[in-house]
This record gives structure tokens, C-alpha cells and sequence, in this order.
């Protein structure tokens, strides 16, 4: 009987109240056997001490089936985090609480130093991408200055998924993406309306206030910039990972560590940066030009440490793409375009741990 034997059989144990497991909700920190002793090591933030209870009395049951185990000690220790990161654990492990997603596993927000950049371009083909690969997967276009999702995607203007019986939003779904959009519910000049806490507010509750269904991942296409808006939405919700987009000029270089900065500051994991019209692509020769220098982004993730998730041409189909509403990751699935996205994709979900444990690439 192994380590990993036991970790196994822990799975039986569900966190009481849910029906997922406490090895899945990352709750088993450590087992250790020997002739003599066997320890588990358990991490639990709550302070209920009945929930505790049952966990324990769980693992007890679970360890006490196993023949020839050497008696057992369970330790049960109480992670000395913040409030800030309290919340979000908790909330990512029960996909409750107050800035949890139920049913939602994974969140990953797409970011940008400012506006132009490609960001939401990005967004939407990454999650074009990230289904492709077979997961359940939703955009959120939280871009309230210049909602781009429904031309992205080609839903028409006043097109919305409306609203399920507890009155939650619900998304409309294109190639294969839950989609929802700021863009569904403002009017022309709503958003110069909404400033400051009112729009932090306003947002916050829009993403609660979605009824996704279950989801392997959630791309959240933030707005552009690096301000208060998007630092409140970043820590509204228990996240994953964020992305950064930028293109290579030095300017846009230097909002690379606004948006790392942002993501610090929210204890969000960055996953690396994406440069966007990286190249251009002779249409004629196909020669590639680097038209704002060579290599900047990837010299920038270094400086912070970061890695480069991949590098996207400037090329006239990814602009037709978005006037068409046709991400070209669907429209031309087998181009080098998608392959990009799709080895983009596979990144992400690789740093966010979908994929393979999701059973569904
Ligand atoms: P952001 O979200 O950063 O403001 P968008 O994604 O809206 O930027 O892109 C701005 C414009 O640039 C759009 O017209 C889009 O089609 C175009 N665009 C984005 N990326 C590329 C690219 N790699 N090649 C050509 N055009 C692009």
C-alpha cells in the first residue's frame, strides 16, 4: 500500500455538503507510511468545526478499511492566509461563496496594458481554441468601454441568451463557447454613463449573476488598461491565471509590467504573455517582417520571469475574422493561424490544470 494508494482511496471522502472529494479540493496536503506509522496531513480552511469533524472522521473510516496499515495520524492544519486569500480558496473549492462560480472549475482573465492591442481578439480565439480541445468552455467579455464579443462572434446587436428562473443571465453559445457580453445589455453610451464604484459594482454583480452551467475553464476578456476596474475584477473572483497581450513596441512593452503588476497585487498566477501582431506576413512571398522589432516580448517575460505563450502575426484574416464574426480557429481549423491558438491553448490549459484531469481532450 503506497502513498499514492491511499491518496487514491481518499477520493472516496466528499467535503460534507458537496459532492466533490477533499483530494480534488486539494484538502490532502501530505501522506506519509512507515513500518510504524501512517500520517495524512490535512489542510482545512473552515472554521466550522462540525465540517471538520465529518472530514476527519472520514479519512478516519477510509484509512481504517485499509488491512495492514500501521495505525494513523491525522493532522489537521489551519492555513494562516489573509482574508482576501481565504475567501478565494475556499470559494475556488467549493465553487460557492462570495466570489466563487459554482460550477465553474477554472477562471483564466485575458489582460492588456490599454486598448488596441489585440486583447479581445485573443480572448475570443483563445477560447475558440481551448473548445476545440474539448473542454466546456465560457467567455465573459467584461469590456465595458468597447464590448467586442458580439462582433467577434457575430451575435447581432440586442441578441442576449435572456435569463433562467432565478433570474441569472444566460449565455448564447457560438462555435462551441458560452458566451456572455457586456455588449448584451448596454445601450450605445451606457458605459461613458458608468464610472467608478458604480461600474466596479455593476460588474461585479454581472459576474456572479450568470448561470454558465458547468464549465472547464472561463476566459475573462477584461477591459483594457490596468487600473481600479480591472484590479476589483481581478479580485472578485477566484482566479487562475492571468494572461497578458501586448504587442511588440516598447510602449506596450512597459504596460507588460502594469498588467504584472495588477496580477501581483491580486495573487493571481500570470501565465505568461502573448505578443500580438508580432510579425507580418507577406501576403505575396510570405516572408515575415518584424515591423515593431524582434524578440521584445519574449525579453520582457524573461525580465519578469514570465514564459511567452506564443506570438501572433499581423495578418489581414485575423481583422476580416472579427468584422466577419468568425473566429478563424473555427472558420479555418486547419490553418497555421488556429494551430497557433490551438498551441496557445494548450499551454493555458496545461498551467491550469484542464485538460487531461477534465476527461475531455
Ligand atoms: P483590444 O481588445 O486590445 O482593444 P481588439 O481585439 O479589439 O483589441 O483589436 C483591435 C483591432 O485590431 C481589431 O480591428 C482587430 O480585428 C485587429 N487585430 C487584432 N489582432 C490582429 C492581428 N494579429 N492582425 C490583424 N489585425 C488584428
Amino acid at each position: 500500500m503506497t502513498e499514492l494508494d491511499i491518496r487514491e482511496r481518499l477520493k472516496s471522502v466528499k467535503y460534507p455538503g458537496f459532492t466533490r472529494d477533499i483530494v480534488s479540493f486539494g484538502l490532502v496536503k501530505s501522506i506519509s507510511i512507515d513500518p510504524k506509522r501512517c500520517e495524512v496531513r490535512l489542510s482545512i480552511l473552515t472554521e466550522n468545526s462540525e465540517v471538520v469533524r465529518e472530514i476527519v472522521a472520514g479519512v478516519e473510516t477510509v484509512l481504517g478499511q485499509v488491512e495492514g496499515l500501521p495505525p494513523a495520524d491525522i493532522i489537521v492544519e489551519r492555513p494562516a492566509l489573509d482574508k482576501g486569500a481565504q475567501a478565494r480558496q475556499l470559494a475556488k473549492a467549493t465553487g460557492r461563496g462570495p466570489s466563487g462560480l459554482p460550477g465553474v472549475a477554472r477562471v483564466v482573465a485575458v489582460a492588456s496594458g490599454k486598448g488596441g492591442v489585440g486583447k479581445s481578439t485573443v480572448a475570443a480565439h483563445l477560447a475558440v481554441a481551448l473548445a476545440r480541445r474539448g473542454l466546456r468552455v465560457g467567455l465573459l467579455d467584461a469590456d465595458i468601454y468597447g464590448p467586442s464579443v458580439p462582433l467577434l462572434f457575430g451575435v447581432p446587436a440586442g441578441v442576449s441568451g435572456g435569463s433562467d428562473g432565478e433570474g441569472r443571465f444566460l449565455p448564447v453559445e457560438r462555435y462551441g463557447v458560452k458566451l456572455v457580453s457586456m455588449g448584451f445589455f448596454i445601450g450605445e453610451g451606457a458605459a461613458l454613463v458608468w464610472r467608478g464604484p458604480m461600474l466596479t459594482k455593476a460588474l461585479s454583480q454581472f459576474l456572479h449573476d450568470v448561470a454558465w452551467g458547468e464549465l472547464d475553464v472561463l476566459v475573462l476578456d477584461l477591459p483594457p488598461g490596468t487600473g481600479d476596474v480591472q484590479l476589483t475584477l481581478t479580485q472578485s473572483l477566484a482566479m487562475d491565471g492571468g494572461v497578458i497581450v501586448t504587442t511588440p513596441q516598447d510602449v506596450a512593452l512597459a504596460d507588460v509590467e502594469r498588467g504584472v503588476k495588477m496580477f501581483q497585487q491580486a495573487e493571481v498566477p500570470v501565465l505568461g504573455v502573448i505578443e500580438n501582431m508580432s510579425f507580418h506576413v507577406c501576403t505575396g512571398c510570405g516572408a515575415h517582417t518584424h515591423l515593431f522589432g524582434d524578440g521584445g516580448a519574449a525579453r520582457v517575460a524573461n525580465r519578469f520571469g514570465l514564459v511567452t505563450l506564443g506570438a501572433i502575426p499581423l495578418v489581414r484574416t485575423l481583422r476580416e475574422a472579427g468584422d466577419a464574426g468568425a473566429p478563424v480557429v473555427a472558420s479555418d481549423p486547419d490553418g497555421d493561424l488556429a494551430r497557433l491558438f490551438l498551441q496557445i491553448a494548450e499551454k493555458v490549459s496545461q498551467a491550469v490544470g484542464v485538460g487531461a484531469e477534465a476527461g475531455h481532450a
